[in-house]
């Protein structure tokens, strides 16, 4: 009987446990919403305004000006646009945070979003000196996979954005290390600079939210610590792999790899090549 009182003690401790745990549950459920909602509110709010002012800036850019203005202006603009892409990178971690990351398949050419994705950086690569590099398989044809090419680009611009920011008068390379569309086909793509690269102990942490290697790292180039976060959330949503290589004082190589097949010729004709060289 004694044993029997103990079993039903245990018993009602347990369901006193799952009823607390249900209502914690619960109510860090409703927090989240609060939070996603807010969040959506809030990125609303500011960039409304922040638009308006991006918009007059080029506006005003486009005026002949007094002297010393027009430098001005630029600085409004570039602010504005760092201020934006701040506020966008996140918003999109909020969402991703909640495991909603949506991956849309679509006929994709590799090489013209390869192309097309280095020309976006171009101009900041230039800024600090950087020389950038496309490197393709040797006989690299045209391979038209089926993937999600805004994440694609999204994650590629991300590795070669932080490439060129921590990277000063070097060579920043874009290179689709290995495409196999056959079988268990797998893409590769890899970025290298030749910046100031990162010690093994920091490393490990990278891919965690909101980490940067030292605090002197957000003062001297910015950042919110975010983007490599948001990189590894996206790749394994698409049920890949991501890492990095570095030395200190060297440089480092970012890379991504991801389960690949071909498009139906087809699809990418019912798409039309267009969507696939987006
Ligand atoms: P952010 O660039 O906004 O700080 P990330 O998540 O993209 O955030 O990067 C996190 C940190 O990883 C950076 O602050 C930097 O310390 C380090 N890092 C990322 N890419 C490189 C790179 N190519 N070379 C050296 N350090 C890097």
């Amino acid at each position: 009987r004694r044993q029997l009182r103990s079993v039903r003690r245990a018993g009602l401790d347990l369901e006193a446990m799952a009823t607390e745990l249900n209502e914690s549950y619960l109510a860090a459920e409703a927090g989240n919403r609060a939070k996603s909602q807010f969040m959506a509110t809030m990125g609303h709010e500011v960039r409304t305004p922040l638009n308006a002012i991006l918009g007059t800036a080029e506006l005003l850019e486009l005026q002949t000006l007094p002297q010393g203005m027009l430098a001005g202006v630029q600085t409004i603009r570039r602010s504005g646009n760092a201020l934006l892409e701040l506020i966008n990178e996140i918003l999109d971690y909020a969402k991703i945070e909640h495991g909603n990351v949506d991956v849309e398949m679509r006929p994709v050419g590799v090489r013209a979003l390869a192309e097309s994705t280095i020309e976006m950086v171009r101009d900041r690569a230039s800024e600090n000196g950087n020389l950038l590099e496309l490197a393709l398989p040797d006989n690299f044809t045209m391979p038209v996979i089926l993937s999600d090419p805004t994440r694609l680009r999204q994650i590629t611009l991300n590795l070669l954005s932080n490439a060129i920011k921590f990277t000063k008068d070097g060579v920043v390379t874009l290179r689709i290390a290995e495409l196999v569309t056959s079988g268990p086909g797998c893409l590769r793509v890899e970025v290298s600079d030749t910046g100031i690269g990162i010690d093994n102990a920091s490393i490990d942490k990278l891919f965690q939210p909101f980490s940067q290697v030292d605090s002197s790292i957000s003062r001297k180039y910015g950042g919110t610590g975010l983007g490599l976060t948001i990189c590894k959330q996206i790749v394994e949503a698409m049920d890949g792999r991501i890492g990095v290589e570095s030395v200190r004082g060297k440089g480092s190589t970012f890379w991504f790899e991801i389960p690949v097949k071909p498009a139906r010729i087809e699809e990418s004709e019912d798409h039309g090549m267009h969507d696939a060289q987006a």
